[in-house]
């Protein structure tokens, strides 16, 4: 599928799907090391996002994600509403006005999606956040691009380095957020948020490929 709106709107509309469908083992997750309600704020934002594609589809890829980027900020809550929302409002201005994207604009727009969380939530690769799943996305998707990949290809690259990088989550101790409270209780379980991100990429890749 093209990288235009009506594609990454595409993408989008299987992110909620996606979600929707891990709804409760996200919530599991943050059940055993933050407050039980991930999977709750991310479908409730999701579904309000499509509410509003469905009232009006934006007529370019940046219009769609800062339609996604303003919702999840007005009605996910919590830490990861804001750091949602900031991923998204970022690469929407990564991606200004172009009409479709390609492999390195989708790399870029990652790239500044994850400077957006790190500059909003302070977190390192390590701290056990979903900035361990981005990282790994945005130097996977920056090589495929560099290598003259689409933006499937780019996507595609980007969701595998961020499933492993929620896998390397587990034997982590949660350094930022509620988990952090745990303290070394909080090893020996995935972080949520970035399970999410990596489930949200796999989702865009699926859709692009
Ligand atoms: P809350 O913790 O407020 O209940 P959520 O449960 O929706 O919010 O989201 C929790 C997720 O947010 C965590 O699993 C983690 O990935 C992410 N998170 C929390 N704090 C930060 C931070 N400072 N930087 C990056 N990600 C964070
Ligand atoms: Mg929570």
């Amino acid at each position: 599928m093209a990288c235009d709106a009506a594609g990454v709107a595409g993408g989008v509309r299987r992110v909620a799907g996606t979600v929707s469908e891990h709804k409760a083992e996200l919530t599991n997750l943050d059940r055993e090391i933050g407050d039980g309600d991930h999977g709750e704020n991310l479908a409730r934002g999701f579904g309000a996002v499509i509410g509003k594609l469905d009232a009006e589809t934006p007529d370019s890829p940046g219009g769609v994600l800062k339609l996604v980027a303003t919702t999840l900020i007005s009605t996910v809550g919590g830490a990861s509403g804001p750091l949602f929302g900031t991923a998204f409002l970022r690469a929407a201005t990564s991606v200004g006005d172009a009409g479709e994207l390609d492999g390195s604009a989708v790399a870029a727009a990652l790239e500044a999606a994850r400077d957006g969380v790190v500059a909003r939530g302070k977190a390192e690769p390590g701290d056990k956040t979903m900035v361990d799943a981005l990282t790994p996305a945005v130097d996977a998707a920056k090589a495929a691009a560099e290598g003259g990949g689409d933006a499937a290809a780019v996507l595609a690259a980007a969701a595998g380095a961020a499933e492993q990088g929620a896998a390397d989550t587990e034997p982590m101790q949660a350094h930022k957020g509620r988990a952090s409270y745990l303290g070394e209780r909080s090893i020996g379980h995935v972080d949520p948020g970035a399970r999410s991100t990596a489930y949200l990429l796999r989702a865009l890749a699926d859709a692009a490929g």
